[in-house]
């Protein structure tokens, strides 16, 4: 199994279970090079870096500076307008600089869309040859297609042990195009809900898929693993 993102500190790295790998999410600058560093010390472990869109944006034009040969993705990084006093723009602008650095390294991007779909898919299909996941996928069964025809992948979470709406969505989603996160410490599936979320809590997650796969739990591990594996070359 893997984690394809999640925010671990030294402390949790003992909490992976049966996970082969986890992909380190950044939300800012000193997230991003800590997980550089946490990753050298644990080869389960991959970082990607990059400044979350409700993060401060100081950073965003040092981040290229912890560019190294261990860095599988930009992210997470995006567009959030969940609050009407975020600032739009300036938050278009840091997406930009992110999409641009991993178009530069052939990296793939980490979004985080939230009540921004739309306008994030926008963005994005002003660039070519970029490629990413939606991490925490949140624009339903109507905006599948778009998202498969920019080239990206959809990544879901433990909500979709409770949210029945997430069912008909991966129902929907091609199955190489899906990949699962635990977005840890966040977004814990049943039956741990309630409590912090922790990689090993994934197999709740791929139990689910398999469900509604109606395949076998082996089976969907191997396909959902392999589109990991193509989307961050590890
Ligand atoms: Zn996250």
């Amino acid at each position: 199994m893997i984690d394809s993102h999640a925010h671990l500190d030294e402390i949790l790295c003992d909490t992976i279970g049966e996970v082969d790998k986890v992909i380190l999410a950044s939300s800012d600058f000193e997230s991003a090079h800590k997980n550089t560093i946490l990753a050298q010390k644990y080869d389960f472990l991959y970082p990607a870096i990059g400044i979350h869109p409700q993060s401060p944006t100081d950073g965003v034009d040092e981040l290229e500076a912890l560019i190294e040969k261990n860095i599988v993705a930009i992210g997470e990084c995006g567009l959030d307008y969940s609050d009407e006093n975020y600032d739009k723009e300036t938050q278009i602008v840091v997406f930009r600089k992110q999409i641009e650095l991993a178009q530069k390294y052939k990296l793939p991007l980490i979004i985080h869309a939230r009540k921004a779909v739309d306008e994030t898919i926008e963005v994005l299909k002003e660039y070519k040859n970029i490629t990413g996941v939606f991490h925490c996928y949140a624009g339903g069964v109507k905006r599948i297609k778009k998202v498969i025809d920019l080239n990206f992948y959809f990544g879901i979470d433990g909500n979709l042990t409770y949210e029945d709406g997430l069912v008909s969505v991966v129902k929907n989603i091609p199955k190489e195009r899906l990949v699962l996160e635990t977005d840890c410490p966040y977004l814990t599936p049943i039956p741990f809900r309630g409590k912090a979320n922790k990689p090993a809590y994934i197999k709740y997650i791929y139990k689910k898929v398999a469900e509604i796969w109606e395949n076998s739990f082996e089976e969907t591990e191997k396909i959902i693993d392999r589109n990991a594996k193509r989307l961050f070359k590890i």
